[in-house]
């Protein structure tokens, strides 16, 4: 299908973008297009306006200091992948996604916007407890990962506002991070997608996060995995019976669709919640 007509404008920095976004009703801005420009041919998106952000430098590379590693909005899939700066987990959830040529063109910034809840991004970032570095007409705000997920499609972000970074912390030796999925054979996206983040200490874990994206409409947080995993020393077991724990934190909102039901995904979490779990002690050492 081919999209409703659209103006289409190309801003060469934020602040460019951010004025034609408001100058321009219902304008959507265009980053890697892999989810937008779908959605526009398959007329389920009609912006009227787009505006490429994709020569924007301020928005490109990955940058690590002090302790944080700073993403730009614009850095693809494949980037991420291919860092080795960002914490591991997160370069094995941007290499997960879709295919080579979607990892190319698809963007952090776009991935977090457009919040699918099949997306792997959202899930990892959650658990890494990162921050959104957001500009808009009114100045610069930074949000919370947990806080700017609302629901299925749905963010924090206002009108007229550009997801300019992703920050995360440095991963301290001691702390491992890995993802672990479900893929739809046919897209890549998660119908079960798990990351967990782990510090370990004198065998014992010490902190734990653990998140479950393509579940439910929006990423969901597993307090009672993580209640179950800290204070525990980590073995195939405890990791088993803590992984158990999920069923409490799934809730009656479990997504089911043609490709997995709402009973299959729920079958398939704690499998993937422990295999995440357990990759991510392996790393922490
Ligand atoms: C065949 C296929 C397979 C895929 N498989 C997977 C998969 O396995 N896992 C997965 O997670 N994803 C998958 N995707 C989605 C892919 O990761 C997209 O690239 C991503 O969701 C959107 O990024 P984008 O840069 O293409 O954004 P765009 O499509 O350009 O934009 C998406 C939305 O975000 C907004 N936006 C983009 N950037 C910004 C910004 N910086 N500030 C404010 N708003 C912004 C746009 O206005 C739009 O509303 C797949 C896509 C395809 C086509």
């Amino acid at each position: 299908m081919y999209p409703f007509n659209f103006e289409y404008h190309k801003a060469s920095s934020v602040s460019e973008a951010i004025s034609l976004l408001n100058q321009h009703d219902g304008a959507k801005v265009l980053a890697g297009g892999h989810s937008l420009i779908p959605a526009m041919k398959l007329r389920l998106s009609d912006p009227g306006v787009l505006i490429d952000i994709g020569k924007i430098d301020d928005l490109h590379g990955i940058n690590a200091s002090k302790g944080a590693v700073t993403i730009g909005g614009l850095t693809t899939h494949s980037d991420l992948a291919a860092s080795i700066v960002v914490p591991i987990g997160l370069s094995e959830t941007a290499g997960t996604v879709g295919d080579q040529q979607v990892r190319n063109r698809g963007t952090i910034g776009g991935s977090v916007v457009h919040a699918d809840p099949a997306a792997d991004l959202p899930t990892m970032l959650v658990a890494l407890r990162a921050s959104f570095h957001i500009s808009g007409p009114t100045g610069n705000r930074t949000v919370s990962a947990e806080d700017f997920f609302t629901g299925m499609f749905e963010t924090d972000l206002e009108d007229g506002e550009i997801l300019t970074a992703v920050e995360v912390a440095d991963e301290q030796s001691g702390t491992g991070s890995a993802y672990s999925k479900l893929f739809n054979p046919a897209s890549g996206y998660a119908m079960v997608g798990v990351a967990a983040v782990v510090t370990v200490a004198s065998g014992k874990c010490t902190e734990a996060s653990v998140v479950l994206g393509g579940l439910t409409p929006s990423v969901m947080v597993a307090s009672s995995v993580a209640d179950s995993l800290v204070g525990v020393k980590l073995e195939e077991t405890s990791i088993a019976a803590a992984a158990e724990a999920v069923q409490n934190d799934l809730g009656s909102d479990v997504l089911g669709d043609i490709h997995a039901s709402a009973d299959y995904r729920r079958a398939m979490a704690p499998v993937y919640v422990r295999r995440a779990v357990a990759a991510a002690v392996e790393r922490a050492g």
